[in-house]
This record gives structure tokens, sequence and C-alpha cells, in this order.
């Protein structure tokens, strides 16, 4: 299920070592500017080709987007997991390569509990579904305005207060 997780850890233990070693030196062919799974690749394919290689990273873990939460012992994907389009896709073939464990996931499968822990109805999450597509047009739109009149960029909390202040109005 963390299969992008162990993939990066599988870089970790390959470039975050050999990087910590190049670490002691005074001088590197390149420097990689943060370790997400991107400037890992980088590197490990530097090194692979004699370079030399220090990367920096801002935060005090590894990984970047990808990121698996275990505080309450269950692995706990708080960012990346899925290997969209098995296909092609240079992932699986990290996967394959350093024998990550993979499976299917159908998202008709997908189980909603509320925050009481109740296992939410087939008709109730269709309706959220609905809700949901409702709420990325509305984004969607509102970034398209906001683009237009030159304005700056909004989190994603205050679309959600504009969807909710709409749903209001619109009842
Ligand atoms: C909620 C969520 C779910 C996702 N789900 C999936 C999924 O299921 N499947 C999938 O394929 N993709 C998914 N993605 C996308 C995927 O996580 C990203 O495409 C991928 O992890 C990006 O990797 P990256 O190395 O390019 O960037 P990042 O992972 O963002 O790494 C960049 C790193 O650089 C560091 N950094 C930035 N600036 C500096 C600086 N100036 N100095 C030092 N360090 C710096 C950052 O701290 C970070 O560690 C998801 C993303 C999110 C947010």
């Amino acid at each position: 299920m963390k299969l992008a997780l162990i993939v990066a850890v599988f870089l970790i233990s390959s470039v975050y070592t050999q990087t910590f070693v190049s670490a002691q030196e005074s001088e590197y062919d390149v420097i990689v500017i943060g370790a997400g799974i991107a400037g890992l690749a980088a590197a490990n394919q530097l090194n692979e080709n004699g370079y030399t290689v220090l990367i920096l990273e801002a935060q005090d873990r590894i990984g970047g987007r990808i990121f698996t939460d275990n505080t309450y012992n269950i692995p706990l994907d708080i960012e990346a997991s899925w290997i969209h389009g098995k296909e092609g896709n240079p992932i699986t073939m990290l996967a394959e390569k350093y024998g990550a464990t993979t499976f299917h996931t159908d998202y008709n499968s997908v189980i909603i509990y509320d925050t009481n822990g109740d296992e939410i109805e087939e008709d109730r999450s269709d309706e959220m579904d609905i809700i949901y597509c409702e709420f990325e047009d509305f984004y969607d739109n509102l970034r398209e305005e906001r683009k237009k009149t030159n304005e700056s960029d909004v989190s994603l909390q205050y679309v959600a207060d504009k969807f909710i202040e709409y749903k209001e109005m619109t009842k």
C-alpha cells in the first residue's frame, strides 16, 4: 500500500547514504535542492554516473510530498500513495526493481466514515461525490476569474469558505 514511500525509502538508502558520504568532502559536482522523489531520483542517477552529489533539504525529513505518518500505529499516507496508470510509469519500474509489494485499488470500493466513525451509506456518499465535483468546478472557476484580474493565489480554506457561502445562498 505504501508503495511510493517504499520506493522513496529505497532511493533514500541508496542515494542519501552516498550523499552523506559526499557531504564530508569540500566539493561536489552537483548540488540538488530538495529531497523529494525528483531530487532523490536525480541524485541517484547522477551518482550512478559517477558524479558526487550533495542534496540540500529544507525539512527535517526526506521524501517531500511522499510522507507516511505512523502516529496511530497504522501507516497513513498524508500525501502520495498511488501509482496512477501502471503501464510505462517509472514508479512501477522502481517498485519492481526493489521488490515493493503493490496491490490494485478500486475507487468504487472506497469506504467513507463520518467523524463519529460510522460508515456512510452509498446514497449519501454519492451525494457527497456530487458536491465534491461541484466544489472542483467552483474552485476552477474562481481560479480562472482571479487569473483574469491578476489577483493573487488563495488558500484552499478560502475557496472552501466561499463555496459554503455560495451553497448557503443557493439553497
Ligand atoms: C495530498 C497529495 C496526494 C498525492 N497523491 C499522489 C498519488 O497518489 N500518486 C502520485 O503519483 N502522486 C501523488 N501526489 C503528487 C506527488 O506527491 C508529487 O508529484 C511528488 O511527490 C512531487 O515530488 P517532487 O520531488 O517533485 O517534489 P516534492 O515532493 O515537493 O519535494 C520537494 C522537496 O524540496 C524541498 N525544498 C523545496 N524548496 C527548497 C529549498 N529552497 N531548499 C531546500 N529544500 C527545498 C521540499 O521541502 C521538499 O522536500 C500527491 C500530492 C499530494 C499533495
